[in-house]
């Protein structure tokens, strides 16, 4: 942190730093043993159809129970597991568990991974796919990775290669936080991508800012015009999806349907949505 505040003021943040240092350290070896520890878990968040009556799909997403802090959030930690490397065993984990689930449920029902930049540069990730697909019998074709533009930033010839390796196994990719990185139109020519998840940060501002309206709607034509499914993330109030959906979005997603939980209560959500349960809210 001293750095990015200039050479010249590194020397007076040494001690500061030594203890900063000294916690990250502390903080990767836990990182290191949480996994056999078994402190890791997954949460489940719906994505629905637009019309919201229907649950399509469900986001896995990564939990760290840690042992004295409690929950961490992966934005804090799935960079440390991605500059230690960590992130390929754990990443790997995640597969096998999320399979594993979403194998019991209604075959209607898809899920969707994220994936790290740090899991492309690992060689053996569409075998790691493979093999997950394969112990747990979930079909490729009910599987979505999700991904964002930094994995085709980086060592684009061999990322590429893997993704259409993943998409001829008929597993869908998604980009991911769409319209956050620079230049998220010229990636969606270099790979043909089955969705775009329009990023939450334009959605929590669609019919605010007029900005963000603008680009809301661009991103849902630019689906139709190219033939990709739109999802728009983190929609919190009725007032979004009334946008989204006279937007023509495809999917939704976002507080106002659920928070992501635990497998049990994922479950209950798919058992209760075939009464009408998310029907009866968005109306
Ligand atoms: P993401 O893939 O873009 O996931 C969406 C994030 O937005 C999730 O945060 C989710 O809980 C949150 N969210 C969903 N709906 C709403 C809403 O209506 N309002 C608000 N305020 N937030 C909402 P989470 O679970 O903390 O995950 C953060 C990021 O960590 C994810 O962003 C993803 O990039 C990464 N991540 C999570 N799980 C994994 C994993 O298994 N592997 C990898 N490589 N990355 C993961
Ligand atoms: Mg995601
Ligand atoms: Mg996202
Ligand atoms: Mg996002």
């Amino acid at each position: 942190r001293a750095k990015a505040e200039g050479g010249g003021t590194f020397r007076c943040f040494e001690p500061e730093m030594d203890a900063w240092v000294q916690a990250r350290r502390r903080r990767e070896n836990e990182l290191r043993e949480a996994l056999a520890r078994e402190q890791f878990s997954l949460v489940y968040q719906p994505l629905m159809s637009a019309q919201a009556d229907r649950i399509l799909a469900f986001e896995a997403l990564l939990r760290w129970h840690h042992p004295e802090h409690g929950p961490v959030s992966p934005a804090e930690f799935v960079p440390l597991a991605e500059e230690t490397g960590l992130i390929v065993p754990i990443g790997a984990w995640v597969m096998q568990t999320a399979f594993a689930e979403a194998a019991a449920w209604p075959e209607a029902i898809r899920l969707a991974v994220n994936l790290s930049p740090v899991q492309f540069r690992n060689r053996s990730l569409v075998e790691t796919v493979r093999d997950a697909l394969a112990a747990s019998g979930l079909d490729p074709r009910r599987l979505e990775l999700e991904i964002t533009e930094s994995v085709l930033l980086a060592d684009s010839a061999a990322n590429l290669a893997t993704l259409h390796a993943l998409r001829a196994m008929g597993i869908r990719i998604a980009m991911d936080d769409f319209g956050t990185g620079y230049s998220s139109l010229s990636y969606l020519r270099s790979f043909p991508f089955d969705k775009i998840k329009l990023d939450r940060s334009f959605v929590s501002q669609v019919g605010e800012n007029t900005h963000c309206t603008a680009i809301v709607r661009a991103v849902a034509s630019l689906g139709t015009s190219l033939g990709i499914a739109t999802t728009a993330e983190g929609v919190e109030t009725a007032e979004q999806l009334a946008m989204l959906r006279a937007e023509g979005y495809d999917e939704v997603q976002g507080f106002l349907f659920s928070r992501p939980v635990p497998a049990p209560a994922a479950r209950q959500l798919i058992a209760r949505a075939v009464d009408g349960f998310f029907g009866g809210r968005a109306a």
